[in-house]
């Protein structure tokens, strides 16, 4: 079942490089090389058959949206290619955020003055320091994660006071709208606050994100093809069923 056959019928190489090459003549419009971007793989939902085809390809960056959904799949992938950098894209709840710090390389989804107090605490804790992004509500969306704009400044301080390394800002545009302006107006914010990078783009819009400015693409359908409906599939009274049926 899928909305996209193009994508489906080829190999993840193909994909890779497809997305390599709109990449390299994106930053060119912006007087960077390709290398000057990161591509992050999102693999949520997708399992290790999935995923080793990309790393077998070169990708080496890879992004996640749950902290238990990544702890499953990723130590395995990760030993025999240490050089994996696991990315955390999603809502993060404080309670997980020692499992956040242990598991990720970067933390895209920093949001609010509980959440990191939660990672300066884990970061202490464990004497590494998780470089994260601060992500914005840019769209003010009742509904989405991130930080409220006018609030935005003082997490910035904040998490500089907490000594937790800030690479930049993060942000999910609304869907369904031309996401341009809302890239700007990120790219502008983090000016303003002296932060260099920006996580921005994902398949549908990465190259105009480029344009304008991002560094970070978060890329999941276009690498992997499309994913199950987000709505979790399996109702409780389904599990039993499943958990004897052999594993994929
Ligand atoms: C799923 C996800 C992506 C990837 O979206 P695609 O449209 O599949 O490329 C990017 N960013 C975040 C935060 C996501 O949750």
């Amino acid at each position: 079942m899928t909305t996209d056959s193009s994508i489906a019928t080829q190999d993840a190489a193909t994909r890779l490089a497809t997305i390599q090459d709109e990449i390299a003549k994106a930053a060119r419009l912006t007087g960077r090389t390709a290398d000057a971007i990161t591509l992050i793989a999102i693999s949520k939902t997708k399992d290790a058959a999935a995923i080793q085809p990309l790393i077998d390809a070169g990708q080496r960056v890879f992004g996640e949206n749950r902290v238990q959904e990544a702890q499953e799949k990723w130590p395995a992938l990760r030993q025999a290619h240490p050089d994996i950098r696991l990315h955390l894209v999603g809502q993060l709840q404080s309670n997980k955020a020692t499992d956040a710090v242990a598991l990720f390389d970067v933390i895209h989804s920093l949001d609010r003055p509980s959440l990191l107090s939660a990672l300066a605490k884990a970061m202490d804790a464990q004497g590494k320091r998780v470089p994260c992004y601060v992500q914005v509500n840019i769209g003010a969306e009742p509904q989405k994660g991130g930080c409220a704009i006018a609030d935005t400044p003082a997490l910035i301080a904040a998490a500089r006071a907490a000594d937790i390394p800030l690479l930049g800002l993060m942000a999910v545009p609304p869907a369904d709208v031309e996401p341009a302006p809302y890239f700007a107006l990120l790219a502008k914010m983090a000016r303003e606050e002296s932060l260099p990078r920006l996580s921005l783009g994902m398949s549908s819009d990465y190259e105009t994100a480029i344009m304008l400015g991002a560094t970070d693409i978060r890329v999941g359908t276009a690498l992997f093809g499309d994913r199950p409906p987000p709505a979790r599939p399996v109702p409780r009274s389904g599990l039993g069923m499943l958990r004897n049926s052999p594993g994929a």
